[in-house]
């Protein structure tokens, strides 16, 4: 693979854009070989590729992982044949979508007639490539409620929708939400309906309370501070829906430990679970986002306490509030700003 890599994304192009197809099986089992042999398997905490490629750089990484590769290629090992692939691709195929008009009438009615619809639709529906049909995403972050829990009778409800309403199928997201992929526009209100009828019906995607929170203290070995209570707690300060759709898009993650499964060092405002001397402290970040531009958080200054993480989130809201010029979204501004008056209000008041 050569000399002259930069830091992980470079791996990523690397596999992306020269691995063969059919070669992917040996590619994937030459990673998996060089982490069995150089991995950290004898620590718990430490037991993870990315520890490893952090701790011998992903250039040396990159180099054992194409010399097992090519021990494997040589042996003419685990070809993935392209008959597999087919047929696995078969089980994606798009469902039968109708022939529909893409502007529903039933739609712009309900629209105009109902306006917690309407804010439901503006947050929680999103353009579908068919003519005719929207996506629809399904909130679990009720105000004050756990992130991504759902109970039986949401599921069985929810199942039911997605049978009737959306070829039977359903999608779980990494944001510890639900999709119904494939909905008519003209069933969107009858959707909306039922979802809230289960408590289902939260108009908050992608905004301050749609928080994504690991299971942190409260079940997690590994962890050094609870992260649902604070999630709870954040979505209690910013209930109010007007409030909210005001601030905009803002994605708050939260992990109870360096383990990340909050993906934190990704969030808009990324709040890491510290422990110091066995008392919890969540160390925030700001920046941080994982699309197109995808960016680790800016750590901005010492960590909070329990009591005083929640007032942190108010000033950075109330901050970029203050600096944000014709509506851009938080990560915009905080890119043209920077951290600086972020850090003056936090420490100004903390
Ligand atoms: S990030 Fe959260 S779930 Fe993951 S190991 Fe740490 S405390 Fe546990």
């Amino acid at each position: 693979m050569g000399g002259g890599l930069g830091r992980t994304p470079m791996i990523g192009k690397k596999i992306a854009g020269f691995v063969p197809k059919e070669d992917l099986l040996a590619y994937l089992e030459a990673v998996m070989r060089v982490y069995n042999m150089y991995g950290r398997r004898d620590n718990i905490y430490k037991a993870r590729i990315k520890i490893l490629v952090h701790e011998i750089g992903v250039e040396e990484m990159t180099r054992q992982v194409e010399a097992e590769f090519a021990e494997l290629r040589k042996a003419g090992a685990l070809h993935l044949p392209l008959e597999e692939v087919a047929r696995i691709e078969a089980y994606f195929q798009p469902p039968s979508h109708e022939n529909l008009p893409d502007d529903s009438a039933e739609l712009n009615k309900a629209v105009l007639a109902d306006r917690d619809f309407a804010n439901w639709v503006k947050s929680n529906v999103a353009q579908h490539k068919v003519p005719g049909y929207a996506i629809v995403n399904i909130s679990l972050k009720p105000i004050g409620g756990v992130p991504g829990d759902c109970t039986s009778d949401q599921m069985d409800a929810v199942a039911g929708i997605a049978e009737k309403y959306s070829f039977d199928e359903l999608r779980v997201t990494h944001e510890q939400n639900l999709t119904l992929a494939h909905v008519r526009k003209k069933d969107l209100h009858a959707v909306y309906d039922l979802l809230k009828a289960h408590g289902l019906a939260t108009p908050n995607i992608g905004l301050i309370t749609d928080q994504i929170a690991c299971p942190g203290l409260d079940y997690c070995a590994l962890a050094n501070a609870r992260s649902i209570p604070l999630a709870q707690q954040i979505s209690e300060r910013f209930a109010d829906i007007e409030r909210q759709h005001e601030i905009g898009e803002l994605k708050i993650n939260t992990s109870g430990c360096i383990n990340a499964c909050g993906h934190h060092h990704v969030g808009h405002i990324g709040i890491l679970g510290v422990d110091k001397k066995g008392v919890e402290y969540y160390q925030v970040t700001l920046g941080g986002a994982a699309d197109e531009k995808t960016a680790i958080g800016d750590i901005v200054g010492r960590a909070f306490t329990e009591d005083e993480v929640v007032d942190a989130i108010e000033t950075i809201v109330t901050t970029y509030i203050g600096v944000r010029q014709n509506g851009e979204r938080f990560i915009d501004t905080y890119r043209r700003v920077g951290i600086d008056p972020f850090k003056e209000s936090l420490y100004e008041t903390h």
